[in-house]
């Protein structure tokens, strides 16, 4: 994945003008820019940035967030968007989401707790999970939210618990639709070996068990195939296995009111890859579910689940150089590590890096850039063509707003850093660093310890 001085995979570059087009080709109009040599995010330098708020800090350019999800909604404007809140949990996030009329796929009591207090209404929220506790399944009906369940185990939990309480709780079943994603396999959720969700073969017995049980009702089904998907084809082929299935639960009798499509889009770490948009998604959804349902003359609610597209490009990680070393390599040593950004260790991940403070330069080298973590896979990027780095040199590490802060720890006793949300220029903290103290959060002594 790691494209060294190529900085357009497929494109050779002649190499006296890299610097020049590697450092242009990341710029977004109204998002980031370069402006006197430094990275500007949201209208915010981010060398200022950096100086006002110290590093490491995560940098999420508020207007982005928005224009995404409206580009998702433009191009499904019948759906229904639920916005996956694993990628991004912040509250901020949530809350300008909610403001927009997103809703939310939540995949734990935690999410969901979030989530309302964000103001997403219950009406629309999806309770996913393929373990959920009691605890989590009894929340999601006295709430009243949708569960998409994952096994027959789960449903008839689910459906003891809502008798018990009196209710009926309205579900969708997680189909495993057997379609690969073309994706890296630790974000593959669709295929036949997949943990998620119930076989397609057995999806229709399902139907016909839920339909039988108190407290249910089947109202919707669900697929998610994957992440960061970046051919068309698979939804297109997810979808019409899904209508195949929507056809015969139909044909049982059974009336539901919504599909839930998932998402899974992505978007270009690697610049100048070509991947597709939301409009180009919902041509490959939206022929085929619009055919099927009206064949059948029945009209669900399309629902989808984007997390990635929406805040994948809206932030960065700025992160201060606190040593350059040559050994076997040009390693420059920051001050975040895969505590605060798993991505490149969990996905041998492509995050683009940009000197902050020096956009463009004429000088240049090869680096890798790692984390201060006590671990060998601590490595943001590998041999990268980069203008001439020093120590206190700001970089950023780009497309950090999904699955970056959220998936965050403090392994090797590293509180977690700031965030903060920028908008035409302006910047505010939407979470503060965690001091030392947080360590020690919640742990005790015994008293023979003491
Ligand atoms: C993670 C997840 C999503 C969002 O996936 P993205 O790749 O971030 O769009 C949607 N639905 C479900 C069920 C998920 O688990």
């Amino acid at each position: 994945m790691e494209k060294g001085r190529l900085c357009s995979p497929g494109k050779k570059i002649s190499y006296n003008i890299i610097s020049v087009n590697c450092a242009a080709m990341f710029t977004i109009k109204d998002h980031l820019e370069i402006r006197n040599n430094h990275l500007v995010i949201g209208g915010a330098d981010t060398t200022v940035l950096a100086e006002q708020f110290g590093t490491p800090l995560y940098v999420t350019n508020e207007s982005r967030v928005i224009s995404n999800f409206s580009a998702y909604r433009t191009a499904f404007p019948d759906a229904h968007i639920y916005y996956a809140a694993k990628a991004n949990g912040s509250f901020a996030i949530l809350r300008m989401l909610a403001r927009q009329g997103a809703g939310a796929d939540v995949f734990s009591f935690g999410e969901l707790y979030m989530a309302l207090l964000a103001g997403i209404p219950p009406q629309k929220i999806l309770f996913n999970g393929n373990s959920k506790t009691d605890f989590e399944l009894q929340k999601a009906v006295e709430i009243g939210i949708k569960v998409s369940v994952d096994s027959l185990d789960e449903l008839h939990t689910l459906s003891k618990i809502a008798d018990s309480l009196g209710k009926i709780v309205e579900i969708a079943f997680r189909v495993n639709p057997d379609v690969s994603p073309k994706t890296h396999p630790k974000i593959s959720t669709g295929l036949k070996t997949s943990k998620f969700g119930i076989p397609s073969g057995e999806v229709v017995d399902a139907y016909k068990e839920a339909d039988k049980l108190g407290g249910i009702t089947p109202g919707g089904i669900h697929c998610h195939i994957g992440s960061q998907i970046l051919d068309t084809a698979p939804f297109t082929e997810a979808t019409q296995k899904m209508m195949d299935l929507v056809e015969k639960i139909t044909g049982i009798g059974i009336n539901l009111k919504f599909v839930d499509m998932g998402s899974g889009l992505g978007i270009p770490y690697e610049k100048g890859i070509k991947v597709p948009t939301p409009r180009e998604h919902a041509k490959a959804i939206l022929p085929v579910f619009e055919e099927r349902t009206r064949a059948l003359g029945i009209s669900p609610k399309l629902i989808l689940e984007p997390g990635r597209f929406i805040v994948g490009d809206t932030t960065i990680l700025l992160t201060r150089v606190n040593t350059v070393k040559k050994a076997a390599k040009n390693f420059v040593g920051v001050d975040a590590g895969f505590n605060l950004l798993v991505r490149p260790a969990m996905y041998d991940s492509y995050h683009h890096v940009v000197v902050a403070n020096n956009v463009k330069s004429q000088g240049e080298d090869t680096y890798t850039i790692v984390g201060p973590i006590c671990e060998t896979g601590d490595i943001f990027a590998k041999d990268r063509t980069l203008p001439q780095i020093e120590k206190n040199d700001i970089l950023a590490l780009l497309d950090a707003g999904a699955y970056g802060f959220s998936m965050s720890s403090q392994y090797n006793g590293r509180p977690r850093c700031a965030e903060v949300l920028v908008k035409d220029g302006e910047a505010d903290i939407i979470r503060s660093r965690e001091d030392f103290e947080v360590l020690l959060n919640g742990q005790k002594l015994p008293a023979r310890l003491m």
